[in-house]
């Protein structure tokens, strides 16, 4: 692969750096400085205090017409954009060929990736006294621009960067909200909510979790030399909710699409989410103390209600067709689903609705509403209901049908590749005990 990305060196400071270029600087802005000197007849002090401080500012001055020729005239400079700065005067500040970049800006794939800089973008740039052999510009931790002087012409290309994967587990206990319990296991915030989303079928993460609840994830990490870029895949979690132990182990099918499953292949999938709110920080934080009283009272209306900030998204739980949509009574602005096996869901108090009107389809997740204290309603929370052919159900622990489960042969190929996941997992009581939140245990 690329050799410019090893023999990068760490960013730190501002402005254009390179060692060798420096030299140059140097002998350019002492060039401008004796001609100054020789022109206004100043003393050899002030010709010094003049070079102290033209070598002192971050950008090098343009070049005199008599710069020396490096003593190694091909190098590799790293340009750090700062604000304002643009591709020809970041070129012009380090004597680059314009006339190179001219021809760069010419291909298409070029043009595509270096017309929007933003401060802190690097590119790197290798030339031959100022003409361009190499210049790269990293597009995201997977891909970086790549454009090559090949002869008289140059080429661009979008080129894959390898990627190391090291396979690593973390667990954690939950004491006062999982965001908090993720922190101190050193798992983002990122990571745990995608945990959270894998499990969204059986927990409501909303409003069921508690303190001693915990959890497992082993996860892919993304290296390259030496570096920790981010979090990949979460490969297998685990998750105890009061008492409670849920598993998921993703697999790869045949269309390589990838799913979760059950230790026994059962879809972690299913057609409803628990709970129809995203879960955020502001809604993860649990303390019965402050609950309000009204607002727990799940028999007295047949529903369960969110407290949430008003203007939290409301979230179809499921597949369905909007049936209602406007003023119910004491619900104020409401929207009724119909899904499939005759089920519908209510999502009533809301500030204003999402998405689009009656009749329309909409699909899990989708955004159909915002949480607001509409009708009857003493404080900003989402009143949600879950009935089955006209019967309501406590959608938080209603059974609710899996799609396929996976079977013969595949079922048996899921299980051996289930089998070293779930003995990870296994680590978790002891990974708690030693209270050692995120040690890597194996790199692949
Ligand atoms: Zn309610």
């Amino acid at each position: 692969m690329d050799e410019s990305a090893s023999r990068r060196e760490p960013k730190i400071g501002t402005g254009v750096r390179s060692r060798s270029r420096l030299g140059s600087t140097l002998i350019a802005a002492t060039a401008v400085a004796v001609a100054l000197v020789t022109g206004y007849q100043l003393t050899n002090q002030i010709t010094e205090s003049f070079r102290v401080s033209a070598l002192a500012t971050s950008r090098p001055a343009p070049p005199a017409v008599d710069v020396a020729p490096p003593v190694d005239p091909i190098e590799e400079l790293q340009l750090e954009v700062q604000s304002g700065d643009t591709l020809d005067s970041l070129f012009r500040a380090t004597s680059l060929s314009t006339v190179d970049l001219a021809e760069i800006m010419q291909l298409d794939v070029a043009r595509k990736y270096l017309r929007v800089l933003r401060p802190g973008d690097v590119l790197v740039v290798r030339h031959d006294g100022g003409a361009i052999l190499q210049l790269d510009r990293e597009l995201d931790i997977r891909t970086k621009l790549e454009v090559q002087r090949d002869g008289a012409v140059f080429q661009a290309s979008v080129i894959e960067m390898p990627l190391e994967r090291r396979i690593v587990m973390a667990a954690g206990q939950i004491r006062s909200s999982l965001f908090e319990a993720a922190q101190t296991a050193r798992v983002s915030e990122k990571l745990i909510m995608n945990v959270a989303q894998i499990f969204a079928y059986d927990i409501d993460f909303v409003r069921d979790i508690g303190a001693g609840d915990e959890f497992a994830v082993v996860y892919e990490e993304l290296w390259r030399d030496g570096v920790k870029l981010g979090e990949g895949d979460v490969l297998a979690a685990e998750f105890m909710n009061r008492g409670a132990r849920f598993t998921a182990i993703r697999y790869q099918n045949a269309d390589d699409r990838s799913s979760y499953y059950t230790h026994d292949g059962q879809p972690m999938r299913k057609a409803f989410v628990r709970a129809p709110l995203s879960f955020t920080r502001i809604s993860s934080g649990f303390n019965p103390a402050r609950r309000h009283p009204i607002l727990n009272t799940i028999r007295a209306h047949q529903g369960v209600d969110y407290a949430a900030p008003k203007g939290t998204p409301v979230k179809a739980s499921g597949d369905g067709r909007v049936i209602f949509r406007g003023w119910k009574g004491g619900y104020g602005n409401t929207i009724i689903l119909q899904h499939g096996g005759n089920v519908t869901t209510l999502y009533g108090h809301l500030s204003k609705f999402g998405g689009r009107g009656y009749g329309s389809r909409v699909q899990q997740g989708d955004v159909i509403g915002y949480v607001g204290a509409t009708g009857l309603a003493t404080a900003p929370h989402l009143h949600y209901e879950y009935r089955k052919n006209g019967v309501h159900l406590d959608p938080r622990t209603v059974i609710l049908p899996n799609a396929e489960p996976l079977r013969g042969q595949v079922l048996t190929a899921f299980r051996a590749s289930a089998k070293p996941l779930l003995q990870r997992l296994e680590g978790r009581t002891s990974m708690l005990a030693a209270n050692r939140p995120n040690p890597a245990i194996g790199a692949q």
